[in-house]
């Protein structure tokens, strides 16, 4: 027998029709899970999640409303869903209830090609958003590694960031407005505008809520035209500090390459040998870059960058590795799905943001924590005038299957300790979820997290939006 009221139920398949709600096993597996390593770990040691106990596909925004609405009258915790590629729990279900599975809203609404808007739904899938983007000519600039499997929804609920958001800005500078179903079920509609001074950002108060303060229903991108032109650039650095220099003379001296990944020594061996390029071994970093736009701007751009890099003793590579680069651009994030099911196996990434003057500590904090033990590679990309975030994959084997667990929380533990050691951010862009839930604090202050608690009951008094998240 189902957990929620024969009462409740009916309601939902008033709000969504028949077709749009089922509590089949089959179909609340679906949206049991996203793809949080430690929630994989403990499934493939055979600790089933709970899953929801209904899942809803609501096919318009009135739809969204109403169940939301029945949600929040009956105390029925909801939680949307994307397309389940989150890597914090963000989208687990943690309480049960009902799960919002947004894959029928996936229209574009409109265009503003004069200003350079997009209107779209929050279920459309990155890539076909961004097909329908090239086929006019523009782009969104907005490239995670998932783009195929992750929506616009996901993209704002998590904060997300594409691969030349060095260029383009993360998902953050590119919404211009969006629409939200409060838990409630009642709509604020934050209309688009290049910018706003009346009072604080509301559009803001949603990136990254993950689904605790309402569900997004509609969201206004910016677009940019498509470059006329990329040129590549590739370089050995003879150590991951000359390259932080590098880097960080590039960017604050106002050059915005739209590809920007530096590797530490480690993965530059790596990519030495998938890339052909580089030297493994030694203290090497490795370079690759691009940078697009007008023809004649890429090519200066991509000129100055080459000189800075040369000023700091960077030996330029064959710029093929860039293009080899490209060519797997989206396969790169899938690769530890090959090797997650082993009996034991530990892997995961960590994304984290620091200012130029704690980057190199960072890079140095996490290597000592997790050294030794570990496959531990890093590299840094997405940068900004005042720093850049270190990205981190760690590979392991624990002594059993149930030793793996425990393993993936302490690692997990030492790269945040490694974090506040070092004065970071603990995120940079996969959001918090579940994975960061117990350090919230120490990112926000205890300060920080009472405003959030207090948003929090504000908007969700019920407390049924997603609940279980944040570490509220
Ligand atoms: C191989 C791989 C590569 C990745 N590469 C990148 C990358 O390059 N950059 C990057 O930033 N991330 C990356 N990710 C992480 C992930 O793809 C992003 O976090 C993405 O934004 C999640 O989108 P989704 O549609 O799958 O969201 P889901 O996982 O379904 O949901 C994520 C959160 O958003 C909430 N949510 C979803 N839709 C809505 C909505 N309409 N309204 C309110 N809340 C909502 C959910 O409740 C949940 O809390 C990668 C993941 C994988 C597996």
């Amino acid at each position: 027998m189902n957990a929620l009221p024969a009462r409740f139920l009916d309601v939902l398949r008033d709000a969504v029709g028949d077709r749009g709600l089922s509590t089949d096993p089959a179909d609340r597996d679906a949206v049991a899970h996203d793809l949080w390593p430690r929630a994989l770990i403990a499934e493939r040691g055979g600790r089933l999640l709970p899953g929801p106990d209904a899942v809803v596909w609501p096919a318009g925004r009135d739809q969204v409303a109403a169940v939301c609405a029945a949600c929040h009258r009956a105390g029925v915790p909801f939680t949307p869903f994307g397309a389940g590629t989150g890597v914090c729990g963000a989208a687990i279900p943690v309480r049960g209830g009902v799960v919002l599975d947004l894959k029928r809203l996936d229209r574009i609404l409109d265009w503003d090609l004069e200003s350079g808007w997009v209107v779209v739904e929050p279920g459309l899938l990155g890539s076909r958003l961004e097909d329908a983007c090239r086929e006019r000519g523009c782009t969104t600039g907005h490239h995670p590694s998932s783009l195929a499997l992750s929506t616009v929804g996901g993209f704002v609920a998590t904060r997300s960031a594409g691969q030349l958001s060095t260029r383009y800005g993360r998902i953050d500078d590119l919404v211009a407005g969006l629409d939200v179903v409060l838990p409630d079920g009642t709509t604020v509609s934050l209309r688009a505008q290049p910018a706003s001074g009346a009072g604080p950002d509301l559009r803001r108060l949603f990136l990254g809520s993950e689904g605790g303060f309402g569900v997004v229903v509609e969201v206004t991108l910016r677009l940019h035209p498509l470059p006329e032109r990329r040129v590549d650039h590739a370089a050995l650095f003879g150590g991951f500090a000359a390259g932080v220099a590098a880097v960080r003379e590039a960017l604050q001296a106002g050059l915005r390459p739209s590809l920007l990944r530096l590797y530490d020594p480690a993965d530059t061996a790596l990519q030495a040998s998938e890339l052909g390029v580089g030297e493994g071994g030694g203290d090497h970093a490795l370079l690759l870059a691009s940078c697009e736009g007008r023809a004649a701007v890429a090519a200066a751009e991509a000129g100055e960058l080459a000189a800075i890099c040369a000023a700091h003793g960077a030996r330029p590579c064959d710029p093929a590795a860039v293009a080899a680069w490209y060519a797997r651009r989206d396969d790169i994030g899938f690769a530890q799905a090959r090797y997650l099911p082993l009996p034991g196996a530990v892997i995961d990434t960590v994304e984290l943001a620091a200012p130029w003057s704690r980057l190199v500590t960072l890079h140095e904090a996490v290597r000592r924590r997790l050294g030794g033990r570990l496959i531990v590679l890093c590299h840094l990309s997405h940068g900004y005038p005042d720093g850049a975030c270190l990205y981190f994959s760690f590979a392991g084997v624990a002594a059993g299957e149930e030793a793996a667990v425990p393993l993936h929380e302490r690692l997990w533990a030492e790269v945040m300790a490694a974090a506040a050691e070092a004065g970071a951010s603990i995120a940079h862009h996969h959001g918090a979820g579940l994975a960061r839930a117990p350090y919230m604090a120490a990112e926000l202050g205890e300060g920080g997290l009472a405003v959030l608690r207090r948003l929090k009951a504000a908007l969700d008094p019920g407390g049924v939006a997603n609940p279980g998240k944040w570490g509220l």
